[in-house]
């Protein structure tokens, strides 16, 4: 396949809708910009990829996506400093990732052109709606799913890849309470938990609903097999700090490699905070709970950045967190939005 790539083509939207935006006012990802990336794959590549008014699609009631589910997804975010500069957080490894999840769902990989050249042209024209106010910034979603026709249960021959934009504000606002998960799992060995594909999040919706009717706000995973290790949450990779040991989940076939997790791991090591990242049993969650070693758990992802978790229940019983004022939650926070937003020098080349 040729992935060497002239141009983008543009057709501009006649008229904006930007004046309807209350920016100081946004909640997460329920507006959208203006324009939109769009590429097909058809006779096996991908076409020119486009940047065309934001629109609805069309699709043929018997496009594989509606059937067998062949869709990914990637969230990211693009940051304005100051200066009016715009800035995206380690790109090439949401580029990389949304490849890693094609794969597994038999979706053809994306060329890394492309997506680059796209998300930049769409970002050139679509720079006034990059929110500037502390906390907001512009949703990215790139997505691909399966347009091909016909009701037999094979892959499609045919793709869309989209990229859409949001300006948004913060993920959570308030408190996070969690519920450690038994009975249903997100993922399992040999599956597709690693992959941001779409099903992932909808097996999630149900659990989610009952734990949010019994007061929580998200469920934390356990392992399939036995349920007795702590996992991720459903779109947030999870921290837990035990004394002063900070400690993660490795990642693994059932848990999404997070790109802040990563940059967490990273920055905390520079903090000179000791890093553990070991499999977490909820047993020892409980008892450094009852014995006042739990110091912070927190969740970790680009829409949520960290979100400090302030209880977490388990077979019926609440577990409060301890409100700290030199948490790890505001020193990584801190130190990874400084690093977004270009308020601090970035020793690790991940600002783009
Ligand atoms: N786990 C899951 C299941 C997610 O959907 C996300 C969000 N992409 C994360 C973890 C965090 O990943 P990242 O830091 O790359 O956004």
């Amino acid at each position: 396949m040729d992935t060497s790539l002239k141009n983008v083509i543009v057709e501009k939207a006649k008229t904006s809708k930007i004046d309807q935006v209350d920016f100081n006012n946004l909640s997460f990802g329920s507006i959208v910009t203006d324009h939109m990336m769009v590429c097909d794959y058809k006779n096996g590549s991908w076409e020119t990829p486009k940047v065309v008014p934001y629109q609805p699609i069309t699709l043929d009631p018997s496009s594989k996506i509606f059937h067998y589910g062949q869709s990914v997804f990637e969230g990211m975010k693009a940051y304005k400093d100051t200066d009016n500069n715009v800035w995206l957080f380690r790109p090439l490894e949401n580029q990389k990732r949304i490849n890693i999840s094609s794969k597994r769902l038999a979706i053809p990989e994306f060329p890394e052109e492309y997506f680059m050249e796209g998300l930049k042209t769409l970002l050139k024209l679509e720079q006034q709606w990059i929110p500037q106010t502390e906390g907001s910034s512009l949703y990215i979603r790139p997505f691909v799913f399966a347009t091909g026709k016909g009701f037999h249960a094979s892959p499609a021959d045919e793709y869309k890849f989209i990229i859409a934009c949001a300006p948004s504000g913060p993920y959570f606002s308030g408190k996070v309470k969690v519920l450690i998960e038994e009975t249903y799992s997100r993922s399992a060995n040999g599956g597709v938990g690693f992959a941001k594909a779409g099903g992932n999040y909808a097996g999630q919706f149900y659990p989610t609903q009952l734990a949010v009717a019994k007061g929580y706000n998200q469920v934390i995973w356990t392992d399939d097999n036995t349920h007795e290790y702590i996992e991720e949450a459903g779109a947030m990779n999870i921290f837990i700090r035990i004394n002063d040991t900070l400690i993660t989940s490795p990642i693994s076939d059932r848990i999404l490699d997070g790109i802040t997790r990563k940059s967490l791991i990273e920055l905390a090591k520079e903090e000179g905070i000791n890093v553990e990242i070991r499999k977490i049993a909820v047993k020892e969650v409980v008892e450094a709970s009852e014995n006042g070693t739990l110091m912070e758990m927190f969740g970790a992802g680009t829409a949520a950045v960290i979100s400090p978790i302030t209880a977490f229940g388990y077979r019926e019983k609440d577990y409060e967190l301890p409100e700290l004022e030199n948490s790890y939650a505001a020193l990584l926070r801190k130190r990874i939005t400084d690093i977004q937003y270009n308020r601090a020098e970035d020793k690790f080349g991940w600002r783009y």
